[in-house]
């Protein structure tokens, strides 16, 4: 199973160019489009779940010509959204039973089965019966993946699902996406790198409606490392090093920091971490 976006391009009624001439094959296993706020990826996203239509181009997920077949493609679709809404005074439970009703599972013994088996698997099944205007940020992000599951969907479409997360409940999420299955597309956008790094088998970065960069994020990271540092300097020094490095951002300190020996520190940073 794959699915192949060829020179797909929208510009918004307002002349926003939020996708120029995109190229990409997605195959099975996660894949991370990483990218800045307002690159284009909800846009991708959206176009790819049906839910929009680009002004050129074609997205094809096998033989099934996306834009004009949306029909099929929503029967094997499993979306994420970056917001949506619930109805706040209805349990978990009840919801997904609900959802399961409205992607087609007429058999209420098979829907009972697989929410328990989602609820479960997302670690909500102990508060299954709470409201769930009353979730979490967290809890309220995996429900968000239990009723993307409904259905065993082939292609799973999750956009900045961990945006607003703490530590911990970012982990127990990355737990959660690592466990979908292999054999399925599961489509992964972010802007942050560990989100990626840490999950993705292959990834696109995106700016500006433009794919800039395709590859398994280790060996981008590898490609990178030796070539990025981290500078700790005094504030007088900055000019100097701004004249000879390319300094992608420097942040003031209000006190200088000083290594053991009084000189400013220095690190390389290698896949992602300083060594
Ligand atoms: P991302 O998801 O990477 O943050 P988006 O796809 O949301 O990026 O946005 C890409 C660009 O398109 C941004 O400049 C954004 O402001 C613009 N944009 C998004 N949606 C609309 C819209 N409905 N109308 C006009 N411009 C839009």
């Amino acid at each position: 199973m794959s699915l192949t976006i060829t020179n797909l391009s929208k510009t918004y009624p307002n002349g926003t160019r939020a996708l120029r001439g995109v190229n990409l094959t997605i195959p099975t296993g996660m894949f991370g489009l990483l990218g800045p706020n307002g690159a284009g990826k909800s846009s991708l996203m959206r176009t790819i779940a049906t839910l929009r239509d680009a002004d050129t181009g074609s997205i094809q997920l096998d033989n099934t010509d996306v834009p004009r077949d949306k029909e099929a493609v929503r029967r094997v679709l499993g979306y994420l959204p970056q917001e949506f809404g619930v109805y706040p005074k209805v349990s978990a439970e009840e919801l997904l039973d609900h959802f399961a009703t409205l992607k087609g599972i007429a058999s209420a013994r098979e829907r009972q089965e697989m929410v328990a088996a989602l609820l479960h698997q997302t670690n909500l099944y102990d508060v299954r019966k709470k409201h769930v205007g009353g979730y979490s940020g967290g809890m309220k992000q995996r429900f968000g993946i239990a009723q993307a599951l409904l259905g065993n969907p082939r292609l799973i479409i999750v956009d900045e699902p961990t945006a607003g997360l703490d530590p911990a409940e970012r982990n127990r999420f990355h737990n959660l996406l690592s466990e979908i299955g292999e054999n399925i597309i599961v489509i992964l956008s972010t802007h942050i790198v560990s989100d990626v790094s840490d999950l993705c088998r292959q990834m696109a970065i995106i700016n500006q409606g433009e794919v800039l960069l395709t590859g398994d994020p280790l060996r981008v990271m590898q490609a990178l490392c030796g070539r990025v540092w981290k500078k700790l300097t005094e504030k007088a020094e900055l000019p100097a090093l701004q004249a000879s490095e390319r300094v992608k951002r420097a942040r003031h300190q209000l006190a200088p920091v000083r290594g053991q020996n009084g000189g400013a520190r220095a690190g390389r940073l290698c896949a992602g971490r300083r060594v």
